[in-house]
């Protein structure tokens, strides 16, 4: 298995500036974060050997440098139930003009995340106090109303427990409106493996100029990564 920083290495003797999608996902692996299971496939014609390894319902996204928002571009398709509907859903891609005239690496075919609520942990590095690690409820909650909490990295697990109580929304990880209560320690363990001592953000302080996790899709059954973007200093 190749090593993080081998991840970075090579990203940065590729001339890029960020980690694609699966070598986010790879070094978020590496320290123990879950990610969907996944393959990378060409194009549609190699989805039918390759997917026998993945459970249904799959979801095919675009792999590209150019491609900074892949829903934007239309290059997020989820919740597809066969090998068919994933092969179909490469073509239609394909033909979407902001992917139609972008650089393509692949398309990432992954296993669907069990639903859940979707949040985001973040990265970044400061000039004075290098690392910083962020929580955020998602979409609206971190997009609009900038509900979010910082901390200093190295985090301890009593920080990550401040981070997530400190959110306006925190109400929302109880259970409001009848729903669930969410399990508060997968998404404390997640924040530690980001920003905790020896988590990825401290390791790789030197190379990783910003990251996010976004969406991280907590459920019942845990926490999954679903999106991760890295970029290098
Ligand atoms: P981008 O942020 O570049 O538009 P994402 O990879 O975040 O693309 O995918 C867009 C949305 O699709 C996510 O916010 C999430 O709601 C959903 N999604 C993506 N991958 C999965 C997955 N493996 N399981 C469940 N939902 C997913
Ligand atoms: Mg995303």
């Amino acid at each position: 298995m190749i090593t993080p920083t081998e991840l970075i290495s090579r990203a940065r003797s590729a001339g890029r500036a960020a980690l694609d999608e699966p070598s986010g996902k790879a070094l978020l692996a590496a320290y123990g974060i879950a990610v969907p299971r996944s393959v990378v496939v060409a194009g549609a014609a190699e989805v039918n050997g390759e997917l026998a390894r993945l459970k249904a319902p799959f979801v095919v996204k675009v792999i590209s440098t150019d491609i900074l928002h892949k829903s934007d571009a239309g290059g997020v398709k989820v919740n597809l139930r066969t090998t068919t509907e994933a092969a179909d859903a490469i073509r239609a891609m394909m033909r979407q003009p902001a992917i139609a005239e972008a650089r393509i690496d692949g398309f990432l075919v992954e296993e669907m995340a069990p639903a859940g609520q979707e949040m985001v942990i973040g990265g970044l590095r400061d000039a004075h106090f290098g690392p910083l690690v962020m929580v955020g409820l998602g979409g609206i909650f971190v997009e609009v109303l900038a509900d979010v909490a910082f901390r200093i990295c190295p985090i301890t697990p009593l920080d990550a427990e401040e981070m997530l109580a400190e959110l306006k929304g925190a109400a929302i990880l109880d259970g409001a409106r009848g729903k669930k209560p969410l399990p508060k320690a997968a998404i404390i363990d997640t924040l530690l493996k980001m920003g905790g001592a020896g988590g990825l953000l401290m390791r790789h302080a030197a190379d990783i100029k910003e990251t996010d996790i976004n969406p991280l899709i907590v459920s019942e059954t845990g926490a999954v990564a679903v999106d991760a973007r890295f970029i290098l200093t």
